[in-house]
């Protein structure tokens, strides 16, 4: 997780940004202040803060169809096929499980209850769909000129625009900002992978349940998807090559699997796909090895769906030629603590951006701040620091700070204190619902007053949870402004604000009564 680091990073960069103005080669006016291209979280921030402050801004956006064909409007990633479609998703099987769960409430449900994928997608779609209508008549309530087209750099000044029946245009701004945010990978040296499977760009989109599911990764995208296919009541499978969620901590990622799996994800551990092959009769066949044993296996599936990472989308910006700096290894777009690339005037955030986290959250306070400063307005950097973050499995995971391995790395195991506990959130209860999974742990330093450096959380909707404990973290909360705070009952996130039991001591860490 980010680095452990507090407070404002501020820095002058009024002078160096006048400076680099007057390094430019063209000296006539300029059609834009700010040309963005790419209108995802990142973009369309930036642009309409920019238009706030009174510059004149115009933002490309031109989604490529996936490879299965699949495409969207405007609004990128998290709004197509990301957080927006992934989280309804999510709480529709949840609400799979709140069914089951309303029997013992006293519901009468007869009969069984079963989901229909159809009646799912086409709502989740038409929500989508609102939403891209929402970000157009947003971009023109703020006098952001909107162009439906595919941008690529022609110089630090000089944008050129394509329509997807080729009509061309070509734009000069002051500055420029590039948000094209990335797209899914395919395993390219699995056979039949890309012919065969689809990604995450496709699946909230299928007018047809997916049917019986491979989903190849074991982060995020695998993690998510695999839970949400189980919970409305396909069989979903999740192949891991390595570990669930790296870079997580490692004892909460084990927790998240356990309890999908107690609730019907199947996981194939320390597995790699080998080729796809469609079979006459539709299905798909996977081969993979066991790593463990070194054995070949064969299933069929209907669907594979492959969440392996994403690639940045740079490949069409001429970024070459204008000379942006990328990293080799990743592909995305190097920038410094301002956003600024190695080019004059061209900037890059979010997705595409080296060492940014892949979130929405951060892309738009990002573009905010960066269209702040270009305006003129203000000095603010962001801080990627210490960013929460929720993983929507079937039970929650959010987090912020250091993991446990991290901590223990960076202060060594003597010099952090490890506060933890399992509880039974009270809507289990009644339920019958196993609660072996739900755990909380708080990582402090323990010299000094106890500043915090990791909080975790499993359970019922960690991420509102984790948002509101953010705040302590951002303003450097201590072990012991945490028991000061007087806790909510009866709530789940009580339990952080009560946690009392060291994993040094060996205590049994299990919350009993009330
Ligand atoms: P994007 O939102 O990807 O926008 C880039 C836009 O630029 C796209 O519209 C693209 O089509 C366009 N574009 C690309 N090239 C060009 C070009 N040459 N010309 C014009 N336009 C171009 N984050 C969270 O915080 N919470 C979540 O719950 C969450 N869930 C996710 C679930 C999934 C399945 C995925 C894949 C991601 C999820 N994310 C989540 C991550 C989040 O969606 C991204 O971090 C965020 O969208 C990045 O924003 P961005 O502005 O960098 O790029
Ligand atoms: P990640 O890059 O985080 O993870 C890729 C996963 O695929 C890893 O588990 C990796 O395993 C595995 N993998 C890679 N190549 C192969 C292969 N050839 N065969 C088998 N497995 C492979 O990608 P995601 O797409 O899950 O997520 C991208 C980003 O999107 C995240 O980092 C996150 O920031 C954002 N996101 C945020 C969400 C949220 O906020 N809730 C939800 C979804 C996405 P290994 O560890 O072995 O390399």
């Amino acid at each position: 997780m980010a680095a452990f680091s507090r407070g404002r990073h501020r820095l002058k960069l009024l002078g160096r940004l006048s400076c680099q103005t007057s390094t430019r080669r063209f000296t006539g006016k300029f059609d834009y202040d700010l040309v963005v291209i790419g209108g995802g979280s990142g973009g369309l921030a930036c642009s309409k803060e920019a238009a706030q402050f009174g510059q004149k801004v115009a933002v490309l956006d031109y989604v490529e169809p996936s490879v299965k064909g699949t495409k969207w409007g405007l609004g990128g990633t998290c709004v197509n096929v990301g957080c927006i479609p992934k989280k309804l998703m999510h709480q529709s099987a949840l609400l799979g499980t709140a069914v089951k769960d309303a029997r013992k409430y006293g519901w009468n449900i007869s009969g069984p209850v079963t989901h229909d994928w159809t009646v799912m997608a086409e709502a989740v779609q038409n929500h989508v769909k609102s939403l891209n209508w929402g970000h157009r008549v947003q971009l023109q309530d703020k006098k952001v000129k909107y162009f439906n087209m595919k941008g690529s750099l022609v110089d630090e000044h000089t944008i050129r625009g394509l329509t997807a029946r080729g009509k061309e245009m070509t734009l000069t701004a002051k500055n420029i900002l590039i948000a094209t945010g990335g797209r899914p990978k395919f395993p390219t040296q699995v056979p039949g992978a890309m012919e065969h499977g689809i990604t995450s760009d496709d699946v909230f989109w299928l007018k047809q349940s997916p049917g019986k599911t491979l989903v190849v990764g074991a982060s995020y995208v695998a993690l998510e998807c695999g839970g949400f296919l189980t919970g409305i009541g396909l069989d979903a499978t999740v192949m891991v090559r390595s570990i669930a969620l790296r870079g997580f901590d490692q004892q909460m990622a084990g927790l998240v699997t356990d309890y999908m799996e107690a609730y019907g994800t199947k996981f194939a551990w320390k597995c790699v796909p080998r080729k796809v092959e469609k079979l006459p009769s539709g299905s798909l066949e996977v081969t993979w090895t066991d790593l463990n044993s070194d054995q070949d296996h064969q299933d069929q599936f209907d669907t594979v769906l492959w969440a392996v990472g994403r690639a940045p989308e740079t490949k069409t910006l001429n970024l070459d030629k204008v000379g942006v700096q990328l990293n080799p290894e990743t592909g995305k777009i190097v920038v410094a603590p301002d956003e600024a690339t190695s080019v004059p005037n061209v900037y890059a955030i979010g997705d595409i951006a080296e060492g940014r986290p892949e979130l929405t959250p951060t892309a738009i306070k990002a573009g905010k701040l960066l269209a702040r400063r270009l305006a003129g307005q203000s000095d603010e950097l962001m801080n990627y620091n210490n960013v929460a973050t929720t993983v929507f499995t079937p039970l929650e995971y959010g987090c912020v700070g250091l993991s446990e391995e991290e901590a223990e790395r960076r202060h060594g195991k003597d010099n952090i204190e490890v506060y933890h506990a399992f509880y039974k959130p009270l809507e289990f209860t009644v339920a019958e619902r196993d609660a072996s999974q739900c755990y909380i742990k708080v990582i402090c330093q323990r010299e000094g007053n106890k500043p915090i450096i990791g909080l975790h959380f499993t359970g019922p909707n960690a991420g509102e949870v984790i948002q509101g404990f953010a705040l302590g973290f951002q303003c450097g909360f201590t072990y012991s402004h945490l028991l000061d705070t007087i806790g909510i009952h009866p709530t789940c996130a009580e339990e952080l604000t009560k946690i009392h039991i060291t994993k040094r001591s060996g205590q049994d860490a299990t919350v009993t009564g009330c």
